[in-house]
This record gives C-alpha cells, sequence and structure tokens, in this order.
C-alpha cells in the first residue's frame, strides 16, 4: 500500500515517489515495490516528502514537471533519479520537452522483475552520488592529515555557538594554540611532520576530551572553544591543560619531542561581537604571546588576572611541596569574663621568594585548583597535633576552630578523615569545631549535609561562618547540623554607632538562643563594641582587641602572661 508520509526507510533502503495519475496503475506499482517506501503527493504537493526515486506517467510527469525539475537542481550534485513508464514505444516521441528530467523509461506493460532490477540501479546510483557528497563535504570540512575539523566548520560551531551564547547570555571563548612543526619538518622530513601533527591533535583530544571542539585551522595552528558559562574558574581550566601540553612530550614513532605551544584566548562577547572577530582576536593575541605555554588573552585585564593565578597556582604548588605553610591561632574569648575558650585556626603561607601572602588571596586560588582539600587536612592534623600538646601542658580546655571549604566535604572518605585524625592524635571530638561559611553551605548537597550531620553526630562543633552575609534562609536554618553561628565582621565594624547593624546582631541573637545555638562575634577591635556585644547577648568574641592571629607556640606563651 502506498503511504504517504516520512515513514521510516523500508528494508530495501530506499523511498519511491509515485507520480502516477492513474488511481490503478499507482496501486499496482506500489504493490509489486512492496519492499521500499512508496509515497505519493498530498493533493498538489509533495512538500516535506523525502525520496530517493521518482517514477513517473506521463500525465503526472506533465502535472508536476516544474516541481521535478526544481527538486532535481535542489538535490545538486547529488543524482535524483526520475523513472518515466510510458503506455507505448510512440509515445517516446512526444516527450522532448521532457528531456532532460527522465532518466529511465519503460514500455508498458512493465515486467515486473525488469522494474524492480532497474528501480534497484536507480537507487543504487542514487547512494553512490549521495556517498560522494558525504565524502566530499567531508573533504571541504576536515583537515586531511588530522581528521580535525578544518578552520571553515570551526566558524560554522562558532557562528552556532555564538549564537546560543547570545540566546542564552553566555560566553564563549576561543584559544588559538600554535605549535611549531618546523624544526620537526627538518628532522623528520615532511611525514614526520604530518605524525606529529597527529600526535599533537590526539594530545590535544587527550587533555580537552570530547565536548570541546577541537579544529585544526593551519598547519601550526590549532583551535579550542570553549562554551557555556565559561566562568574564570573553567577558563583557568582550559589554560592550565593548554600548559600541560608543553610539560609532556609527544611520541612520533621513536622519538619524544617537547612541543612549547604558543596561546592566545579571545572571549565573547567581551573581545568580539561576532564569530570571525572573535577568532581574529584570538589570533591576535596569539601575536603576542612571547612566552612560550603562558596564554596570551586579547584582553589586558583578563591577561593579567590569569598571569597572577597561574603564578599562584605554581607557587602554591611549591609551597605544598616545601612546607611553606605555616599554622596561627587567634584566640576565642568568653565576653562576660574573657577567659580563653578557644581558638581559629588560620592558615599562613610565607614563601621564600615571595615573603607572607593573604589567605584572602591564595584561599580563593587554592579552591580553583584543588589544592585546598589539601591544605583543609594540613590544618586539620595541625589543629589535633596542637591539642595534644596543649592538654599535655594541663591547661584549661580548648576548643580549636578550623576552617573548612566545601570542596574538601564533598570529598570521599571526609567524615571518617577527619575521625581518623582526631583519633591519631587522641583527640576528643569535642575539642574541634569545623568552621564553614555560610555561602558554602548553602552550596552543598543533601550528601554532604549528610556528611556534616554525621560530624556533629561524633560531637564536633560545626560553626556558620561569615553569617549574615549569606542567603541563608531562616527555615533553612534549622535544618543545618549546626552549633555555632558566628556573625560576620561587617555587622561587628559600627555595632556601637549603627542601630540598623545593633538590630541585626540583636535578631540573630535571638534567633540562636532560639535553635540553642552558640553566638561568637568576629573582628572585635574596641572595647566599646565588646561592652556592646556582651550586652546584646552574644557570648564569644575574637577581634584584634583581644589577639591578632599568632603562630601556634606564642598561644602557650600568651595563656600563660594573662592574669585573668
Ligand atoms: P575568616 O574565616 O572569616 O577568618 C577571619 C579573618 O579575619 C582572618 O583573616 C583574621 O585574621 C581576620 N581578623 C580577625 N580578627 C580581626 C579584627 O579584629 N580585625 C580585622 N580587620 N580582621 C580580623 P585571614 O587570616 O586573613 O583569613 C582570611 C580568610 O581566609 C578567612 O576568613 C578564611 O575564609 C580563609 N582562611 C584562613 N585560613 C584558612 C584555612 O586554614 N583553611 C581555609 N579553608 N580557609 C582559611
Ligand atoms: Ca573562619
Ligand atoms: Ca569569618
Amino acid at each position: 500500500m502506498a503511504s504517504s508520509n516520512g515513514s521510516s526507510r523500508s528494508k530495501g533502503g530506499g523511498r519511491i515517489l509515485l507520480l502516477i495519475e492513474n488511481a490503478a496503475n499507482r496501486e499496482r506499482l506500489a504493490a509489486s515495490l512492496r519492499q521500499y517506501t512508496t509515497l505519493k503527493p498530498h493533493g498538489t504537493s509533495w512538500c516535506g516528502l523525502a525520496f530517493d526515486v521518482v517514477i513517473a506517467d506521463l500525465a503526472g510527469l506533465r502535472t508536476w514537471q516544474q516541481v521535478l525539475r526544481e527538486a532535481k537542481q535542489c538535490e545538486q550534485p547529488v543524482f535524483l533519479p526520475v523513472m518515466l513508464i510510458v503506455a507505448q514505444a510512440k509515445q517516446m516521441r512526444s516527450l522532448r520537452a521532457y528531456w532532460d528530467l527522465v532518466d529511465e523509461f519503460l514500455v508498458a506493460p512493465v515486467d515486473p522483475v525488469e522494474f524492480i532490477q532497474r528501480t534497484d540501479m536507480l537507487l543504487r546510483a542514487r547512494r553512490q552520488a549521495q556517498a560522494q557528497r558525504e565524502h566530499l563535504a567531508y573533504l571541504v570540512h576536515h583537515d586531511q592529515v588530522t581528521g580535525l575539523p578544518n578552520r571553515t566548520l570551526f566558524r560554522d560551531r562558532l557562528q552556532q555557538a555564538n549564537h546560543d551564547a547570545v540566546a542564552q547570555a553566555q560566553h564563549v571563548q576561543v584559544a588559538v594554540v600554535h605549535i611549531s612543526l618546523a624544526p620537526i619538518l627538518k628532522v623528520l622530513g615532511a611525514s614526520g611532520m604530518e605524525r606529529a601533527a597527529v600526535a599533537c591533535s590526539e594530545h590535544l583530544r587527550s587533555v580537552f576530551g570530547e565536548e570541546v571542539v577541537l579544529a585544526r585551522l593551519t598547519t601550526e595552528e590549532w583551535a579550542v572553544m570553549l562554551r557555556g558559562s565559561a566562568s574564570p574558574d573553567e577558563s583557568l581550566t582550559l589554560w592550565r591543560q593548554l600548559q600541560m601540553l608543553s610539560a609532556t612530550p609527544i611520541t612520533i614513532g621513536e622519538e619524544r619531542v617537547h612541543v612549547s605551544p604558543r596561546i592566545g584566548i579571545a572571549a565573547f562577547p567581551g573581545d568580539a561581537a561576532e564569530p570571525d572577530a572573535l577568532l581574529d582576536r584570538a589570533l591576535a593575541a596569539l601575536a603576542n604571546a612571547e612566552r612560550k605555554a603562558v596564554p596570551a588573552f586579547y584582553s589586558e585585564t583578563a591577561q593579567q588576572r590569569a598571569l597572577r593565578q597561574l603564578r599562584t597556582e605554581a607557587r602554591l604548588h611549591d609551597a605544598v611541596h616545601s612546607e611553606q605553610f605555616e599554622f596561627w591561632l587567634q584566640p576565642k574569648l568568653r565576653l562576660a569574663d574573657r577567659a580563653l575558650i578557644g581558638a581559629e585556626a588560620l592558615i599562613r603561607w610565607r614563601s621564600p621568594t615571595d615573603g607572607w601572602s593573604p589567605p584572602g588571596e591564595f584561599i580563593p586560588v587554592a579552591e580553583s585548583c584543588g589544592l585546598i582539600p589539601y591544605i583543609d587536612r594540613w590544618m586539620l592534623q595541625e589543629a589535633c597535633a596542637f591539642l595534644r600538646r596543649w592538654r599535655a601542658e594541663a591547661r584549661a580546655t580548648l576548643r580549636i576552630a578550623v576552617n573548612v571549604s566545601g570542596r574538601h566535604i564533598e570529598e570521599a572518605g571526609f567524615v571518617d578523615g577527619v575521625s581518623e585524625t582526631l583519633r591519631r592524635n587522641d583527640v576528643e571530638p569535642e575539642a574541634l569545631e569545623l568552621e564553614l561559611t555560610e555561602t558554602a553551605m548553602t552550596e552543598l548537597g543533601e550528601d554532604n549535609l549528610a556528611k556534616l550531620r554525621d560530624i556533629r553526630d561524633r560531637g564536633i562543633g560545626i560553626a556558620l561562618d561569615d553569617f549574615g552575609t549569606g542567603y541563608c534562609s531562616l527555615s533553612y536554618l534549622h535544618k543545618l547540623p549546626i552549633s555555632t553561628l558566628k556573625i560576620d565582621k561587617s555587622f561587628i565594624d559600627d555595632i556601637d554607632r549603627s542601630r540598623v547593624n545593633a538590630a541585626i546582631t540583636q535578631t540573630i541573637v535571638a534567633l540562636a538562643d532560639n535553635f540553642g545555638l552558640e553566638t561568637v562575634a568576629e573582628g572585635v577591635e574596641s572595647e566599646a563594641q565588646a561592652a556592646y556585644l556582651r550586652e546584646l547577648g552574644v557570648e564569644i568574641g575574637q577581634g584584634y582587641l583581644f589577639a591578632k592571629p599568632m603562630p601556634a607556640q606564642d598561644l602557650l606563651r600568651w595563656a600563660a602572661t594573662r592574669t585573668d
């Protein structure tokens, strides 16, 4: 039975449009073509039907000649065959007008076997033409040596990405990577250079994975496109990965060769509004890339930011290996009687070449390059070791608060790691508190909150740091496994002068009372603030008024010399 819409291909693998005006003939032909999908026009149009072969009678050809001509034209360069069935040989004479349209004739009565054979032949010719076109399209869009998309296809993809980026208010970044293959050409010849190009492409592909669009623009230039939100963090990952290219040698046959890429980066919409201009900007940045493997940005501010970040990252890795971190403590006092009840652990970094770096600068870098769990674990171990020493010197109980980041909590084995560190140092869980910022806490998923609940159940304290600066809703607060609210320094700063900040602090204290939480004020710098906070009912204070952060061993001395 003739089907008149775009159903799936039949087993015979062809879709045949029947332009047969005589309904009885059409039914008969359709029946003999049952291994194919047969189609007939809807009323006066066949728009929307995709087909591989046309079988027409003279009446059909007359009615449809104009559209058929256009359809053939449209399919160019692929061959769209038309087979005409004429009632008698003499009808052929009247066919001059359609000569250019018809590829095959059959004179009725049609022998069914011959009919199927001719149809098959035409379909085969059609498939060959299609395969040739695909091959041609491949050749036009791909680099012959590496099989990667070439500049033409890259520009198409870039066009599409920019289009999507505008619609979704996202960024697109393009990096052009220049790898000098000329030295390889000299030593290993043209085939060596081709193998080097393949190896470089494979290397780039393994670095970026399948999702990133990678293309070969010219013999020595590759392009990489980063789509989506492409936050500064994500693009840093890209730059870092590009740098790796020069760190690992590529293998060409027996040889291992170090390549030093130069990299130019531009971003849409910041650096260019149009795809072509974006690629040009990345190339312009490339021209300025002098230092090998340090990417050059079209925009100077992006360049400086990236350079600073990459340098800090490199220095941080060194710091981890050569133990440049120090464990410092800042006392926490009970406001009522100024008794020392605890301390916050704060990391300090002194590099032999650059001196001190503020944690406010390097902690975010450590977070973005994945070093933060290492830092957190190191601080936790130092805190436990210190608590052990503290107890050995028979002091009053002390609780140390260690800052932890969301990245660390997300790691598998976080809870066991904390427990194990306590156990190894023989420290009771109540002597430890973990501080987590309000923002980090609200970003944790349910799995990670469950881990914190586990931590809390083991007796370890959990403080919500910088409270009041995030968007923690009150209804959410009671679901969190916390024991302490740390009121952010910004509310404390002018608490004795700002009625608003005083009111906020008062509300936080009332809230903490309701939920059975302890309150800590951070950044207390004056007696006036301390007095006011005490009046508002805040239990604990921390700040320069009492003591600045100090090397851990100084805390022992500091506590000993106090006369409270
Ligand atoms: P934070 O957790 O809010 O730490 C309090 C910061 O305020 C510390 O800065 C501390 O030195 C400072 N501070 C304390 N009292 C006063 C005061 O009276 N006046 C003023 N102006 N500042 C005061 P620091 O040590 O520079 O740390 C900055 C941030 O770096 C910390 O903020 C914390 O988010 C992060 N951080 C520090 N150490 C670590 C660590 O070991 N691990 C993690 N994950 N983050 C850390
Ligand atoms: Ca803190
Ligand atoms: Ca804080």
